[in-house]
């Protein structure tokens, strides 16, 4: 039976005049996650997105890139039927027929957009839930409590008839490349790839950049970082990943700053050079992945003396979230297996055994003037590595 995936958009149909533009921007995302994957065509109408896959052992492949791209809000298979009343009962007798067992609690749903259709939405509902409940005596209709909606779309070319429990759930969010391009601060754990994922799903492009402190940090934290990179980029196609050489300015922190200031002074080196890189690819904002008050150095004050460095606007998405419910997004998203692996960050290379937990920016600047601070970036940026890393 001829099958099609019909994927709904959400906060796009609030866009008034910029709607088309940014219909436009989901289609591309949506043909260019499916490029590698199935010969595929993809049209939009009405508000919905139509996916054809030439070879039916593709679609749940399909499926299930489809419920990667940022827009979507529900993706489901339908079975298609040509636009004659006979023919949506005998197709969804058939289609449904795994869905209307056992005792099933029904009730059918009508939509029909083509007004020149014979019957109206109450009069299709009325012909199709009678045929099914005559040819499935044992299921049961119920238009308060039913276990399967089904679902009828007469639209313009064909009819659709799909149960409505097997939709999927999509990413919701803004299709990537509507709102410009922001870098997010990646290191190998938990929080930030997940700051990333959030900041990426409101349509915005994200870069990466990686502080690495060779050979602190070793080799496999380095590839645990692209893969984590890869994960996201399932959302968001290439990533731009810069990894920044970071050994030189940890040692010369550890050997000339007081230990309790290890971590902010650190901390601030990070956001001045990826302000620089940001700049330089014409990237709009930072990213980080801090949320209050879980660990010292994401105290008010400890946040306050880290972003004050910066004039580029720093997105903490975080911020408000416990830890428990950035892990459940880890989960979700994908990254959690990868971002316990055990390996080091350069954070916990060098860590104060008595960070301070209030810290006054005119201590922390005091600190850190023991260090050439421009002649270290700059150094830290003429050793920048550009990996561009896809989606794994
Ligand atoms: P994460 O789980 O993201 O590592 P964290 O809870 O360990 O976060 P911190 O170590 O305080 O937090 O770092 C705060 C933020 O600084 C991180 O979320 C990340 O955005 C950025 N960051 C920390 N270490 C690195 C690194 N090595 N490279 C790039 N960004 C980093
Ligand atoms: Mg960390």
């Amino acid at each position: 039976m001829k099958e099609i995936i019909l994927a709904k958009y959400g906060e796009i149909i609030l866009k008034g005049g910029n709607r088309p533009r940014f219909e436009s921007i989901l289609i591309n995302n949506i043909r260019n996650s499916l490029k590698n994957v199935a010969e595929t065509k993809v049209r939009l109408a009405q508000a919905t997105v139509y996916v054809e896959v030439f070879d039916e052992d593709k679609i749940d492949i399909v499926m299930e890139r489809l419920s990667k791209v940022f827009g979507l809000v529900t993706i489901v298979r339908a079975a298609v039927c040509s636009k004659d009343i006979e023919n949506i009962k005998l197709k969804a007798r058939e289609y449904l027929k795994s869905d209307l067992n056992d005792g099933k609690r029904f009730k059918v749903e009508a939509k029909r957009s083509d007004k020149l259709f014979p019957l109206n939405s109450p009069q299709i509902c009325v012909e199709v839930g009678g045929y099914l409940d005559d040819e499935f005596p044992e299921i049961i209709v119920d238009v308060h409590n039913p276990d399967v909606t089904v679902k009828v779309e007469v639209r313009d070319f064909d009819a659709y008839v799909y149960a409505d429990e097997n939709k999927i759930q999509g990413q919701g969010g803004m299709p990537i490349g509507t709102g410009s391009k922001a870098t997010l601060l990646l290191s190998g754990g938990i929080d930030s790839p997940v700051a990333g994922h959030m900041i990426s799903k409101r349509g915005v492009e994200i870069d990466a950049v990686n502080f690495f402190s060779f050979p602190y940090t070793s080799e496999r934290a380095k590839e645990k970082v692209i893969e984590l990179a890869g994960i996201i980029a399932q959302y968001t196609s290439k990533i731009n990943l810069y990894i920044v050489p970071f050994t030189e300015i940890q040692i010369q922190i550890r050997d000339k700053c007081p230990e309790e200031h290890l971590t902010l002074v650190m901390r601030r080196f990070m956001m001045r050079i990826a302000e620089r890189i940001a700049q330089k690819h014409k990237s709009r904002a930072l990213i980080t992945g801090e949320s209050v008050g879980q660990v010292a150095s994401q105290t008010l004050a400890a946040l306050d003396v880290t972003n004050s460095v910066v004039d580029i606007p720093i997105l903490q998405p975080l911020i408000g979230m416990d830890k428990q419910e950035i892990i459940d997004r880890s989960h979700a998203i994908g990254t959690y297996e990868t971002s316990i692996l055990p390996y080091e960050d350069c954070c916990t290379v060098f860590t104060p055994r008595h960070p301070t937990t209030n810290p006054k920016r005119e201590n922390i600047i005091k600190s850190e003037n023991k260090l050439d601070i421009e002649a270290l970036i700059e150094e830290a940026l003429a050793g920048v590595e550009l990996i561009e890393v896809y989606p794994n």
